[in-house]
């Protein structure tokens, strides 16, 4: 079995790619091509294009959540492409998001009409339910929220009418392989938590071995309490590698570098993960 893992487009990138706050993950499996989210704009589709990666040998392509840092780069790769592709996402995608920033609430949702996209060649496929991409590769499906300290940040809303409601982000999902090593996550957000989204990705599977964890974490606003808290569950489920994303943010990308050493590493722009 053979994996690779590139991230396309992230917050920060190696030599020669380029950067946009966003995530886009490249996952390849004996052949099979999946891309976990798209970025913000150009940068997944430019990055891939550096690479020498054909976007028509895309299989498959997932959204792990509506947020424009996940979906804005759909269209710019939709285009690049002659064939129509699936596109695996919860159909809670569509509602209009919005985060509160300092300076207001900012619209931030996918940034097209479903049918702009449809007429670009994107196939939806909208489930809640975990769905199977191959034997060995399927989507979380909703991740429940179990842990007592994993809680979804507090400056995301939907626009209901005319009024804003914390957004529950049922739509947040995320990539499960099973692979020789154990199971391997990415994850596009984490808005429900990474130790919530592992142990769903074991229940789902029936595999308590968690060799990898690739993506955004979303720990950028978390507490203190909350980071040692994930660090204790992550070394309780046994994790091998973690390789950290966009919305980890640096204190607790410090934390868990402190913590994993050479177990850890930063995923950015420009990254392969390969097993064997
Ligand atoms: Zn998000
Ligand atoms: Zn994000």
């Amino acid at each position: 079995m053979q994996i690779n893992i590139t991230t396309l487009s992230e917050n920060t990138a190696n030599h020669g790619f380029i950067a946009e706050w966003g995530l886009s993950i490249l996952v390849e499996v004996d052949g099979t091509r999946i891309l976990l989210d798209t970025g913000w704009g150009f940068s997944s589709a430019y990055n891939a294009q550096l690479l020498g990666i054909d976007l028509d040998t895309i299989d498959t392509i997932v959204l792990s959540h509506g947020h424009r840092d996940h979906t804005g780069g759909l269209r710019d790769i939709l285009r690049r492409r002659r064939n129509p592709v699936n596109v695996i996402a919860h159909p809670d995608i569509w509602a209009s998001k919005y985060t509160h920033f300092d300076t207001g609430d900012e619209f931030s949702g996918v940034p097209f009409s479903r049918e702009s996209l449809e007429s670009l060649g994107a196939r939806f496929n909208l489930s809640k339910e975990p769905v199977l991409i191959s034997d060995n590769i399927m989507t979380s499906g909703e991740i429940p929220m179990v842990s007592t300290y994993e809680i979804i940040e507090d400056n995301l809303f939907v626009k209901h009418g005319d009024t804003l409601q914390p957004d529950p982000l049922a739509d947040d999902l995320a990539l499960i392989i099973k692979t020789d090593y154990g199971l391997v996550v990415v994850l596009g957000c984490g808005h429900h938590g990474m130790v919530n989204t592992l142990h769903h990705a074991q229940k789902l599977t029936g595999q308590e071995l968690v060799y990898a964890v690739i993506g955004g974490t979303h720990l950028y606003r978390a507490s203190p309490e909350r980071i040692n808290n994930t660090i204790n569950d992550l070394k309780e489920i046994g994790v091998q590698k973690i390789g950290v994303s966009h919305c980890t943010g640096f204190p607790a990308s410090l934390r868990l570098a402190e913590e994993f050493q050479e177990a850890f590493f930063l995923n950015n722009a420009g990254a392969r993960f390969t097993l064997p």
